[in-house]
């Protein structure tokens, strides 16, 4: 572990410490999970998150704790709540509880429950979107902060909580506008606390030096030929050429971790998301087989921080070798 602010590991341990003294008490284990199933029944899942339901139940929480409260719109329909508990020495640089409102869809048929309804089986498992990505941590902030009022704890440093929209499609209106912001710049924040892993057990583990996203989308294009023949320079061709070259890297990143030589955190990832293939031209038929094919293969990326954007960039220029094109997505 690198540098972690105590104070965030004190609400952590809090949370895994957390004794139900009193069935009445706001903190009791079924009004915990109550919320959480509250919160968990909102549907925020793109294309059409309920932005404005999310925040209304967030507001509220924030009122019941006594927390300051604030919706910022970068961009209309898309809100960022904002809640504040002022420390004891509001001049020093205050720490901030980030999480996203926003869940990717869901699939109904392929889910044991709906993925709506937070249903909670006789093992104690709740089935719902987000979850674990990310309404189970805006949740056990909300929680930690709620046990340490009960408990008469005065922060310090102020702490904030900012709850984003947008983070499933790149965060561009969302994180992105508002880290960019005047009011972000005034609030004074020295450390973010960001999404990492749910857990199953009371362990809670911390995560640093988080990878920057790369999503990448290439096109390899080739001549035409018709089906009957035998010919050079295909798009599919071209394509396994880039395929391979990402295939041998991801391999040789993964035998690093599964040799123990680095951490996840350490190596780039690199996943080939999904392939859009065989574009025909409009002057052939498809049935013939004589395509001018383009082959757009989406690629997801990692790169630690060391390594950079442009590290990342020049590490995979052979892959552009073989492909007509590489642009950002
Ligand atoms: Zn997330």
């Amino acid at each position: 572990m690198k540098f972690i602010c105590p104070n965030i590991i004190f609400i952590a341990f809090l949370l895994s410490t957390a004794t139900i003294t009193s069935s009445q008490s706001e903190s009791s284990e079924t009004n915990i999970i109550s919320r959480f199933q509250q919160f968990l029944k909102i549907k925020t899942d793109h294309p059409t998150p309920n932005y404005k339901q999310s925040s209304d139940f967030l507001t509220s929480q924030a009122k019941c704790l006594s927390l300051q409260s604030q919706t910022i719109e970068h961009v209309p329909g898309k809100p960022l709540v904002l809640l504040k508990w002022t420390g004891t020495s509001p001049e020093l640089p205050a720490i901030m509880l980030y999480s996203h409102t926003d869940v990717v869809p869901a699939e109904h048929d392929k889910w044991d429950h709906p993925p709506f309804e937070a249903h909670l089986d006789s093992e104690g498992r709740i089935y719902a979107r987000g979850s674990q990505d990310m309404k189970c941590v805006s949740m056990q902030y909300l929680e930690a902060l709620r046990k340490l009022k009960e408990w008469g704890f005065q922060p310090k440093r102020s702490i904030y909580l900012a709850f984003a929209p947008d983070e499933e499609i790149g965060g561009h209106d969302g994180a992105e506008k508002f880290s960019l912001s005047r009011v972000f710049q005034d609030l004074n924040v020295g450390i973010v606390l960001d999404e990492g892993l749910a857990s199953p057990d009371d362990y809670y583990r911390a995560f640093y030096a988080e990878r920057s996203p790369w999503w990448l989308k290439i096109k390899a294009v080739g001549i035409p030929g018709h089906g009957a023949k035998l010919y050079d320079n295909s798009a599919m061709e071209n394509l396994l050429k880039s395929i391979e070259i990402i295939r041998r890297y991801r391999a040789s990143q993964f035998d690093l971790i599964k040799a123990g030589l680095k951490a996840d955190g350490e190596v780039i990832s690199i996943n080939m998301a999904f392939l859009k293939a065989g574009t025909p031209s409009p002057t052939t038929r498809a049935e013939s087989g004589k395509y001018t094919t383009a082959v757009p293969l989406f690629i997801v990326i990692r790169h630690p921080s060391q390594i950079g954007y442009d590290g990342c960039q020049k590490k995979f220029a052979l892959v552009s070798c073989h492909s007509d094109a590489m642009a950002d997505i």
